[in-house]
């Protein structure tokens, strides 16, 4: 096992040119550089799911919200810093809520999925805002009810800016002709439920729809489909069981948001199962 030698010890150079000949550094270097770029995604991301949903500004440093007390550069190392401190704020000793942990730790290991799913570097880039963004909406529907229109605006722009510079330099105008076309027609979708719901579907719903059927659209018709039919599974199912475990009414709705983004990510997975069992490739 050279690639596991060379991070649990020191490596001898001749341990490193073994393994380079190998071909395996490079692969650890590409480990390596993902976890960087998925625990300062999860930095990033901890700061927009605080900040966001107050309508505070995103640029200037982080602050202990309870002494006000600016967090130390030693201490705001993603993970590491929360770790260390046991959890507790440097100067007044209060918790610090968990949350921002599992949620530096789930954007660091949403960071890997691009990666593994899709070739081109473009594609890569725009899955990596979705997922991104995806987990700090989730988060935020879970715990606000809602899904900010600069996070939502941002998502869609984001992603029509990458998936038609990847269209335009790999020859995709077909893809990017369905994506606007599921783009559309999901958010058109998502309008008719919430109207149907008077409100059980929120507006954030709807906008989050678009960038959906976008980024699904742009991969296949049947991604869109298989999708969205995931979120509702999954959304009905966990509704469902909190209605019946008395956690939750038909009155105060579960947030859809998490579930139509789950859908979506299983979806880049699922759909070619799906095609290859009902043969339509
Ligand atoms: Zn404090």
């Amino acid at each position: 096992m050279p690639a596991l030698e060379l991070m649990v010890e020191r490596p001898k150079l001749s341990t490193v040119i073994k393994v380079a000949a190998s071909g395996n550094l490079p692969t650890v270097f590409y480990a390596v550089f993902i976890l960087l770029f998925g625990l300062v995604c999860g930095s990033f991301n901890s700061v927009l799911v605080f900040r966001v949903p107050l309508g505070e500004k995103i640029s200037g440093r982080s602050k202990c919200t309870s002494c006000g007390t600016q967090i130390a550069n030693r201490d705001n190392i993603p993970i590491f810093g929360y770790l260390l401190l046991r959890g507790k704020c440097r100067n007044c000793q209060i918790k610090i809520s968990p949350r921002y942990l599992y949620l530096e730790l789930a954007t660091a290991i949403g960071a890997f999925v691009p990666f593994f799913a899709f070739d081109r570097w473009l594609e890569i880039l725009a899955w990596e805002l979705f997922i991104v963004l995806g987990i700090a909406l989730a988060a935020i529907d879970f715990e606000h009810h809602r899904l900010p229109d600069p996070l939502t605006g941002s998502l869609y722009l984001g992603g029509l800016v990458l998936i038609y510079l990847d269209a335009l330099t790999h020859h995709r105008s077909h893809q990017l002709h369905n994506a606007f076309i599921a783009s559309v027609a999901l958010g058109a979708f998502y309008w008719a439920v919430s109207v149907l719901s008077k409100g059980g579907m929120g507006m954030g719903d709807v906008k989050l729809a678009t960038s959906i059927g976008l980024f699904t659209g742009y991969i296949s018709g049947t991604t869109v489909y298989v999708g969205s039919m995931l979120g509702f599974a999954m959304g009905s199912v966990v509704g469902g069981y909190l209605i019946l475990m008395k956690k939750a009414s038909r009155k105060s709705p579960l947030p859809f948001g998490p579930f139509m983004l789950a859908g979506a990510v299983l979806a880049i997975w699922i759909t070619p199962i799906v095609t290859h069992v009902r043969g339509l490739t």
